[in-house]
């Protein structure tokens, strides 16, 4: 598999405390991974550096067919250039209804100033009602996304990411704050938007990330711990000690 994103040496210090220290990751096309640790761990910083958010002191962060460096673009280009976060918590338009904001996260892919010209056409209310159909929201299109549940609107905001066509999706704990039933639809999604692009899983939660059945990597100290089959992680010494053993 060739990979899309490759991250070697990296790291970054805050007021000399290393929150990233000679961190190497590296995640093919269509391929989906889980990113695991305790608190501190370094999960967060490690999304800003690939999204361009925070700047490494040192180490290469290449993407594609590797000629390119995110470390010389914007977050903006960064964007642009394939990379989608989604955050904890959902920042869906509350007021507008699901297919709104599902078109809203098209007319931002044509281009931020699109949005002011934008005429949908008969195939971006087909993408909306694609994308509705792909986060299982088909029969709630018209509802107003401030009366949706909190698994609803967290699965709205992913179908607005993945309206922006990213090659790589990094999600934050998104099964966070979810019954069993929604985290099962969540993996569902997530699976399912594996299949054509990468996704970066940051969860605590590790029966989730089981049912995810991908692999593994599981950060310590700003570094990989470990790397593997969830069933290798698991079972492995170092990270039962400083992190399932807590
Ligand atoms: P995680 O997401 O795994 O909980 P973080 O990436 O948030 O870990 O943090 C890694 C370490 O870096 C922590 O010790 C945190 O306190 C520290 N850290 C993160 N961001 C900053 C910052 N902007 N300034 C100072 N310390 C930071």
């Amino acid at each position: 598999m060739s990979s899309l994103l490759e991250v070697s040496g990296v790291s970054v210090s805050f007021d000399g405390f290393k929150a990233i220290n000679n961190l190497t990751f590296q995640i093919g096309e269509a391929e989906m991974r889980a990113v695991i640790g305790p608190n501190g761990a370094g999960k967060t910083t490690f999304m800003d550096i690939v999204t361009g958010k925070t700047r490494p002191d040192e180490g290469r962060v290449l993407w594609g067919d590797k000629s390119q460096s995110l470390l010389s673009m914007s977050e903006s280009q960064i964007a642009q250039a394939g990379v989608g976060r989604k955050f904890q918590r959902p920042t869906v338009f509350e007021d507008q209804t699901v297919a709104e904001n599902l078109m809203l996260a098209l007319k931002k892919k044509r281009s931020p100033l699109a949005v002011l010209g934008f005429r949908a056409s008969r195939a971006d209310h087909t993408r909306v009602a694609e994308l509705a159909d792909e986060i299982g929201l088909s029969a709630a299109l018209d509802r107003k996304s401030g009366e949706l549940s909190h698994g609803q609107k967290q699965w709205l905001e992913i179908g607005m990411l993945l309206a922006q066509e990213p090659k790589l999706l990094l999600v934050d704990e998104p099964a966070a704050g979810m019954t069993p039933a929604e985290r099962e639809h969540t993996t569902d999604i997530l699976v399912e938007a594996a299949k054509t692009r990468a996704v970066v899983v940051v969860e605590h939660d590790m029966e989730f990330v089981r049912r995810l059945n991908c692999k593994v990597t599981v950060l310590h100290e700003g570094s990989v711990l470990a790397e593997g089959s969830i069933d290798h992680v698991t079972s492995d010494e170092a990270v039962i000690e400083v992190y399932l053993g807590r």
